[in-house]
Order: structure tokens, then C-alpha cells, then sequence
């Protein structure tokens, strides 16, 4: 067998050609939207999930994941950069509950939900989005309404559901809507509307520190944080002064290899 055998007379006529092309050091690959569209399709039903200060292995997360989530179907882990983890569900019914019925704990950590988004690259600054559960109080009977509802929502972050239960006046203690809200942000604590004021509870949320991921504390009462932004100033502050002896010069830089 020789390589002709598995090529096309058209590759076999190219070969002649392509040692003559011009070295493109950046070859650009086009993708058509027809593809691309293809492609997203089977990621739609995907959470991107990560626990927050903690590290967990893909067999520990995949156990917990398909023994709290996978109530109908097994559902596929595959771990990701920056110790994020793609949950890839088969079933609607286990990706709505993943998605909508939080907040969850993973060995005493936070467990961010994210839905799955196009071009998602995991970084250490990946803006943090995470759907939670919002409660409003006291609403009076006229706005209790989906079509109210959506719009409070909307107002917050992105809505992603009016939570069904509550549209029945039988439970109209709270109203309870789930939202995407964005984690650099604070937290809208209320609103106003026809001319009243209403407070939002986010369910779980009001004590858990969204940086070393544990209960009991916000961020900003977090230890591990202010430690850890202690040593960055200090290590800040030790590689201006080197920069300083060295008087700026990037040449030492590169002779190191640097
Ligand atoms: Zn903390």
C-alpha cells in the first residue's frame, strides 16, 4: 500500500501544488453558521459547574453529580480547565432541576451552576453567572402575575422562569422567579413598583462566600481572601522594588530566558 491508495485523484494532483504555497504562519479556518449552529445544538442541554475553592476530581464530582441530579438518566462529566467540569444531561427534566433547584453544597463548598454559553473558555476572571432562586414578599394580589414576575426578573439579571408553584394563589406567601444574576455585581436587594417598595430574598445565598466558596460568610468578611490579598500586595510590592534595582532594564529580562 503506498499513501496514493487512500487519496483522492484530486488530493493526488494538489500534492504536486501544495509545497509551492507560501508559509502562512496563521491559517484562518472558516465555520460557516450552518455548522457552527450544528455543532451548539448538542451542547444546549449543558451546565458548566464549578465548586468554589475547593478541588474536586472528575470521579468525585461524577458520583455526586449523577447520584443529586441524575434522577432519570445518567449524566456525563467531563472536567475542564481551571477546575471547571461540563454536565452534559440527557434528560430535560434532571438539567431544569440541576439548573433551578439549588443553591448546591459539594463537600461543604459552593457549587456554581452556570448554563452552558457559546465560546465558553474557562479562566481564573471568567465572568461568573449563576442562576439563583429570588423570593419577593408582601406582593399584593393585582401584579402577582407571570407577566409581572417576568418583568421584576428581567430588571435583575436574566429570567429564566417564573416558578410555576407560586402562580398558584395557594402559595402566595412569596412569589419566587429564577434568575441568572451576574457575581461581580451586588445583589439588587429591592425594588419598586406602583408606587411601593418590595424586598428580594435570594435563596442561600445571602451567606455563602463566593470566593472560598464556604457557608457562614461573604466575601467580604472572608479570611482566606484578605490573606491571600495580603501576600499578592506584599508580592506586588517585592517585584516593584526588584523592577526598581534592576532600573528598568528588559534586556536582563530577556537574557535570563525570561
Ligand atoms: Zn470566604
Amino acid at each position: 500500500m503506498v499513501a496514493e491508495d487512500y487519496l483522492s485523484d484530486q488530493e493526488i494532483r494538489d500534492l504536486g501544488t501544495e509545497s509551492q504555497a507560501p508559509f502562512n504562519p496563521k491559517p484562518s479556518i472558516e465555520v460557516t453558521l450552518e455548522e457552527y449552529d450544528e455543532w451548539c445544538k448538542s451542547w444546549k442541554q449543558t451546565l458548566i459547574v464549578k465548586p468554589l475553592g475547593k478541588r474536586i476530581n472528575l470521579q468525585t464530582m461524577e458520583r455526586w453529580i449523577n447520584s443529586r441530579w441524575g434522577r432519570n438518566e445518567a449524566i456525563r462529566v467531563m472536567d475542564f480547565e481551571e477546575r471547571f467540569f461540563m454536565v452534559r444531561f440527557s434528560c430535560q427534566e434532571d438539567y431544569g432541576y440541576a439548573l433551578f433547584e439549588g443553591p448546591w453544597m459539594i463537600a461543604d463548598h459552593y457549587l456554581l451552576v452556570q448554563r452552558w454559553r457559546p465560546l465558553f473558555i474557562p479562566q481564573k476572571t471568567e465572568v461568573q453567572k449563576l442562576a439563583t432562586s429570588v423570593r419577593i414578599s408582601n406582593l399584593p394580589t393585582e401584579p402577582y402575575n407571570k407577566h409581572f414576575l417576568w418583568k421584576v426578573g428581567m430588571s435583575l439579571g436574566v429570567m429564566l422562569r417564573v416558578d410555576e408553584l407560586t402562580s398558584i394563589h395557594s402559595r402566595r406567601k412569596f412569589a419566587r422567579i429564577c434568575v441568572e444574576i451576574d457575581l461581580r455585581r451586588k445583589l439588587v436587594p429591592s425594588f419598586t413598583a406602583l408606587g411601593k417598595d418590595f424586598k428580594l430574598e435570594y435563596e442561600g445565598l445571602h451567606q455563602i462566600c463566593f470566593s472560598c466558596g464556604r457557608h457562614g460568610h461573604k466575601m467580604d468578611g472572608c479570611v482566606e481572601l484578605a490573606e491571600e490579598t495580603k501576600q499578592d500586595a506584599e508580592k506586588h510590592g517585592e517585584d516593584s522594588n526588584r523592577r526598581h534595582h534592576r532600573g528598568g532594564d528588559n534586556a536582563g529580562n530577556l537574557r535570563q530566558g525570561k
